[in-house]
């Protein structure tokens, strides 16, 4: 039987873990430092809004379309996974949009959310343009369309719990050095034949990659027990400076409501910057003054600050597989600010490298 390790247990590694644990016959252990449950600057899942806003450049990108239908059916028919549908808003400030270098391309990565005419208006439900007597003041233009929030804190446990249910094992370490993971399968003594590498920003310090690549995209937030108004408003950029941006969504079932952020490239600083937090909460009672009945920053009531960092890679995500000492990694990693909502869709890739390498030598095998 495949005889496979995933390292990592964030959204990419368990998607990747669930994915390959309903193909017939594999047998899957994930090897992580950090697990759900877990707050750590090293572990950036469970610091994520999260939701869906298409960033692909590529209007042919498999990652985010192949992931949405799975995200939409979770919203729809599987409450406890923690999904629940939004309407997102995307505005456009003029500013960005004359430049058109600014916010429009950097803010939340280089990828196309802020484009004029955006690829996705095919993919997204009720997609619309937002006529001019709908936009906020000083903002060129926008669209809104169905999107989802996922609340982090539930989703990835369940995700843990979808990967039990189908025979995945999960054992805590750090590695060193991605071979040592072949050794670390909990369903067989013999060497792993394929392991998976989904450890996020730290590619670029485990030894065998250390991917020079990979750099931090820190993110901001504050969590508050205020709610919006069902919708997740995000703007291509703001006067606070290059490197923040604005948004806020609330998560599903009684999640909170995130409120962001930055974008600052290169940055490991893991504490909240209170100057910054203020800001972000101006910031967010001005483009949703629901959320404190438009009494102003004071009456938001906050569950905690925090910062995680984004694993941006230069050249984009890392998927492919790569002998390394005598073993055949699959990497999945460098996802940026949209691990979540490209998850299904690399994982899908990630499954057939393996196939690739397991599937015509151990299966046939077997018959
Ligand atoms: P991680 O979650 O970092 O997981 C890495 C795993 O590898 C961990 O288990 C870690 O312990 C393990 N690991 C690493 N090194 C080792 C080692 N040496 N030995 C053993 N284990 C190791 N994405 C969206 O799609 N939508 C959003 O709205 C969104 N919002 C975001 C907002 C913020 C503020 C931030 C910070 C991120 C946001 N993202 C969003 C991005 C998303 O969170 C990331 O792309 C995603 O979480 C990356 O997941 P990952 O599994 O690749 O990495």
């Amino acid at each position: 039987m495949p005889n496979i390790v995933v390292v990592g247990a964030g959204v990419s590694g368990l998607t990747c873990a669930l994915l390959l644990s309903k193909q017939k016959g594999n047998n899957v252990t994930v090897v992580a430092k950090h697990m759900p449950g877990d707050y750590d600057i090293g572990y950036t899942s469970p610091w994520a809004g999260a939701n869906m806003l298409p960033m692909a450049l590529d209007r042919d990108s498999r990652w985010e379309r192949r992931t949405w239908p799975e995200l939409r059916r979770l919203a729809d028919e599987v409450p406890e996974a923690g999904l629940h549908f939004q309407t997102a808003r995307v505005l456009r400030r003029v500013a960005d949009v004359e430049t058109a270098t600014n916010a429009v391309r950097g803010a939340l990565g280089d990828g196309g959310l802020f484009d004029l005419s955006p690829w996705y208006r095919t993919l997204m439900p009720d997609f619309r343009s937002l006529p001019p007597a709908e936009l906020p003041a000083g903002m060129h233009s926008g669209c809104e369309f169905t999107s989802v929030c996922i609340n982090t804190a539930v989703y990835l446990p369940w995700l843990v719990g979808q990967c039990a249910r189908r025979g995945v094992r999960f054992r805590r370490a750090v590695l060193g050095h991605v071979s040592e993971a072949a050794g670390m399968s909990r369903h067989s003594t013999e060497r792993a034949d394929v392991v998976v590498n989904a450890t996020g920003l730290l590619a670029c310090r485990l030894g065998g990659v250390m991917d020079g690549k990979v750099y931090p995209a820190r993110g901001q937030i504050v969590v508050v027990r205020n709610e919006a108004d069902g919708i997740m408003s995000t703007t291509s950029g703001c006067e606070d400076g290059a490197d923040e941006v604005v948004y806020v969504m609330q998560r599903a079932l009684g999640g909170a409501t995130v409120l962001g952020g930055t974008y600052q490239r290169g940055n490991w600083d893991p504490n909240p910057d209170p100057n910054v937090a203020l800001r972000i909460m101006k910031r967010a009672v001005e483009t949703h003054p629901a959320l404190t009945d438009g009494k102003g920053v004071e009456a938001l009531d906050i569950i905690r600050h925090g910062v995680g960092l984004r694993p941006a890679r230069e050249g984009g995500v890392r998927i492919e597989k790569e002998m390394i000492d005598g073993t055949w990694v699959v990497h999945n990693y460098g996802h940026a600010g949209w691990g979540y909502q490209g998850s299904y869709g690399c994982a899908e890739r990630v499954v057939e490298l393996v196939e690739g390498i397991v599937g015509g030598t151990k299966r046939e095998s077997k018959l």
